[in-house]
This record gives structure tokens, C-alpha cells and sequence, in this order.
């Protein structure tokens, strides 16, 4: 719905719950008339030239406080927190909270309001404060899962993991969702992180452990727990870790293979590594599966390596894989044709280097970099390798 739109129907909104609120009696169109207040007309002329912070004003001012003008209050104190206008929607829902009047199941939905326009406000201490208070005496009522949201909300914001931690326990204990069940995820692995860059490396792989205990599909907590596993020089431990990604999410094989590669070389050589990769090369191909491929084959087999390369094109095409075909063609060329190659491998290789390698499945974000949180949409694990013609 358009702004314009939301505030149509709020006016109407604000009419129907004034004269509701009145408890109007019978004989009403005269009297009615008579009693509408000075503040809803100034409102609707507000709204009439386009001046709707100050339309609202005039509304807020003209509806008093009642069970049935209270969703319309707390309606209000939302948009104005969606507009920007913080202060406005901290007074009315401090308005609201002040009232003798209200039930207690209305007091909590109108606290969980103040705290999130407490947090929209930076006033993260204040927000904290509420939730913890909310917390500890709505435990057990509808409101708990909200309240948790919020405070794992708050302390994702903050940076604070082991906090998040705690409380997003918590809430995946009373709703297990998907979203928070990867949220919490990601968490234990931002505590592993910071283990990991004090090169403390036992926590930090109980923490992607963890993880993966909270969440069997976190492909991060396997890959960083590879990596920890390679500091330690425990090369056949990371190379477990890093085959389980290729079973969480096939997606995610492009990514693995570098690090897969290097542990193979310090322990077994060459044979398993190119095993796995054909086999994951039937199951799902991509570019970086091919060319992986096709470097193995090109030290053994030059002639093999092209064949190989155009019949996996045929069946796969992808453009960094026919950049790679022209890069073959140019060594076995001279001259012009040499030349002109080398013109046309540029103008691809400047191609590839403009796409973006990764995008977020939630909003669509793109970009050079593998973010586990999409810098756009804030959300976990959404953010994947892109596949298809320009990607993988
Ligand atoms: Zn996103």
C-alpha cells in the first residue's frame, strides 16, 4: 500500500474508532456532527494538502485513549516510528503506557512497541533494560517469542555472540524456526571467529561444533572447522569437514575446492581430490568443478583436457569456461590467430571480473564477496554462489 494510501485508511480508521469510543447513542447524524472535534477537521485538512506528520498529529490529538481507540494509538506509533519519527512514536506509546485504563496484555504489546522504537533510537541500554524486565515477567505468555526476537535482535546489533547466544537458545527452544535455528547458528560460528584470529584453537572449534549441532545444514561451521583443522595440521580431519559441505548444500562445492585441494596434496596426492571432484562434477557441475578438472587433466593429456572441456561446455555452458577454452586455443596457436585470441580472452576475462560471484536468495543483493549475513537484508545464510550462464 502506497503512503497515501495508509493514511486513507487510517482517517477512516481514526473516524470509526472516534465514534465507536463515544459509544454513540441512537439519533446520532445531528448530534454527531455537532461533537466531531476541531482537531479531526484540522487533521483532515493536514491530510488534504499533503502534510500528513502534521494530519496525524491532529488525529492523535482529537481520539482519546480506549479499548477500542487503542489498536488505532498503537497503529500510529508504528508509523511513526517507520517514518523516522522516533520521538513521536516513544510519546504516544509512552502516552499509552500511562494509562490507568489498559489491560495488562495491552501494556506488554505496547511495551514491545516502546523497545523496538527504544532500539530504532539507539537507545540500546533503554530497549535492553525493558526486554530483560519483560522477560523475566511475561515468561510463559504469548508475548515471550517477541520479546526474545527482540532481545537476540538487540544483541546481533551489539555484536555481543555470546549473549545472542544465550537467548537464541532460548527462543529456538520455544519456536524453533528455520530462520533462528540458522541465526543461532551463525552466532556460535561469530564465536568461533574470534577464537580463531587469537589462535585459540580448540574453542574455537567446539563453537563450530556447536554450531553444527544447532544446525546440521551450517556450511560455514564446516568449512571454518576445516580451517582450524589445517592450522593444526590435522589434514585428513579438515578434508572430512570439507566433503560434508558438498552433502549440507551441493551450492557450496565451488567454494570448498581451493582449501580441498591443499589438504589433499599434503596427505594423499592427487587421486581421492579428483575422485570427489568428478563425482560431484555428475552430480551438480559448475565452472570452478570444471576447470579444476581440466588443470588436472591438461598436466597429464593436453589433447583429453580440450575434449573434455568442450563436451562439459555442451552440457554446462558458462562464460568463464569459455574463457578458459580460448585461453587453451591460444597456446596451441601462432601469429594473428594468436593475436586475435588474446584480444577476445581480454575482453571475456574483463567480463567475468564485472559479474558478481554471489547473491543473496532472500533480496537479491549481489557481489564480489561471500557475506554470511546479507549486507542488505540482514539475514543468515541466504547470501550463495550464482550459478547459470554468467556465474557458476
Ligand atoms: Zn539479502
Amino acid at each position: 500500500m502506497t503512503e497515501v494510501g495508509l493514511f486513507l485508511v487510517l482517517f477512516v480508521a481514526l473516524f470509526v474508532g472516534w465514534t465507536m469510543g463515544r459509544k454513540t447513542p441512537t439519533k446520532k447524524s445531528k448530534t454527531l456532527k455537532k461533537s466531531i472535534p476541531n482537531d479531526y477537521f484540522r487533521g483532515l485538512n493536514h491530510l488534504l494538502n499533503d502534510q500528513h506528520s502534521e494530519a496525524i498529529d491532529a488525529f492523535v490529538d482529537s481520539l482519546e485513549v480506549n479499548s477500542e481507540t487503542f489498536d488505532i494509538h498503537l497503529t500510529l506509533g508504528n508509523l511513526f516510528r517507520k517514518k523516522g519519527e522516533i520521538q513521536k512514536a516513544i510519546n504516544i506509546h509512552q502516552n499509552l503506557l500511562a494509562r490507568p485504563e489498559i489491560s495488562q496484555r495491552e501494556m506488554r504489546m505496547v511495551q514491545l512497541e516502546l523497545a523496538s522504537d527504544f532500539m530504532s533510537a539507539g537507545l540500546l541500554d533503554r530497549a535492553g533494560r525493558l526486554l530483560l524486565n519483560m522477560a523475566s515477567t511475561a515468561r510463559k505468555s504469548e508475548f515471550q517469542p517477541k520479546i526474545l526476537t527482540l532481545l537476540v535482535d538487540l544483541y546481533e546489533f551489539e555484536q555481543s555472540w555470546d549473549k545472542a547466544i544465550q537467548i537464541g537458545s532460548e527462543l529456538v527452544k520455544e519456536t524453533a524456526t528455520k530462520k533462528e535455528i540458522k541465526r543461532l547458528g551463525h552466532f556460535h560460528c561469530e564465536m568461533a571467529q574470534e577464537h580463531q584470529k587469537k589462535e585459540q584453537w580448540k574453542p574455537a572449534y567446539q563453537q563450530y561444533k556447536q554450531a553444527l549441532e544447532v544446525d546440521p545444514t551450517c556450511v560455514r561451521a564446516s568449512i571454518g572447522a576445516a580451517d582450524v583443522l589445517k592450522k593444526q595440521n590435522r589434514y585428513r580431519d579438515a578434508i572430512k569437514e570439507l566433503k560434508h559441505v558438498a552433502e549440507q548444500d551441493s551450492d557450496f562445492v565451488s567454494v570448498i575446492i581451493p582449501q580441498l585441494k591443499e589438504c589433499y596434496q599434503k596427505v594423499w596426492g592427487s587421486g581421492g581430490y579428483i575422485k570427489f571432484l568428478q563425482e560431484q562434477n555428475d552430480i551438480k557441475p559448475s565452472t570452478t568443478l570444471i576447470m579444476a578438472l581440466v588443470e588436472h587433466y591438461m598436466d597429464n593429456d593436453r589433447e583429453y583436457a580440450e575434449m573434455f572441456l568442450v563436451e562439459q561446455l555442451r552440457k554446462h555452458p558458462t562464460i568463464k569456461g569459455f574463457k578458459e577454452l580460448i585461453n587453451i586455443q591460444i597456446a596451441d596457436s601462432q601469429g594473428y590467430n594468436q593475436q586475435h585470441l588474446s584480444v577476445l580472452y581480454e575482453l571475456i576475462d574483463q567480463l567475468v571480473q564485472a559479474k558478481h560471484k554471489y547473491q543473496c536468495r532472500q533480496c537479491g543483493f549481489s557481489g564480489h564477496q561471500l557475506h554470511w549475513q546479507c549486507p542488505s537484508c540482514k539475514t543468515w545464510g541466504v547470501v550463495k554462489p550464482i550459478h547459470g550462464l554468467e556465474g557458476e
